[in-house]
């Protein structure tokens, strides 16, 4: 398996700004644990970040929020990204919509992408789509993320994408031997 971590809008306009919600606030700890546990195996991270210009269609349906060149669409300080890592501007819902991130992924040679952040039925919902189009396997790790709407998310993901949504505790177990081939050459 050649994991990779998405981190889907942690940005401040969503966890501490006007966006933000109790349950947005609760990703933190879980968020960090997540990113701390993927630096630990050395498995590539990525970040997703909603950076809006005027003209972008979507602003017709929220109003404008985590504008591009504002610090509302800065990722939180506590999940603060590291230079090996990759950050990605993205101008609607998927993470995949006219971005590179495809791009990256098949240079990483990635097969399989594990998912946390906002919102779970609606950015990670359509970014999962596109990954599932493009023949990824998804995981979704379901203490780090919330729902907005669809509280029935997680039946949806596993029926319509064949994700498995999981628990940080299943992620160690799914990422053990990866863990275990990582560190044999230092050995
Ligand atoms: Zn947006």
């Amino acid at each position: 398996m050649k994991p990779v971590l998405i981190v889907v809008d942690m940005v401040n306009e969503f966890v501490h700004g006007r966006l933000s919600t109790d349950q947005s606030k609760s990703l933190i700890e879980p968020s960090i644990y997540v990113v701390n546990y993927f630096r630990k195996i050395g498995g590539k991270i990525i970040y997703l970040k909603d950076s809006h210009n005027p003209l972008d269609f979507e602003l017709n349906v929220w109003g404008n929020h985590s504008m591009e060149n504002d610090p509302s669409s800065d990722i939180i300080d506590e999940l603060k990204p590291k230079p090996d890592d990759i950050v990605i501007y993205k101008h609607t819902y998927s993470g995949f919509y006219g971005t590179i991130l495809d791009n990256y992924l098949r240079a990483l040679k990635a097969d399989s992408l594990f998912f946390i952040g906002l919102d779970a039925d609606i950015c990670v919902r359509h970014t999962v789509a596109d990954a599932f189009f493009r023949g990824y396997n998804t995981f979704v790790i379901k203490e780090a993320v919330a729902s907005y709407i669809d509280k029935d998310w997680e039946n949806y993901f596993r029926k319509v994408y064949g994700t498995r949504v999981i628990s940080i505790n299943e992620l160690e177990e799914i990422l053990k031997s990866y863990n275990i081939m990582e560190k044999l050459p230092q050995q």
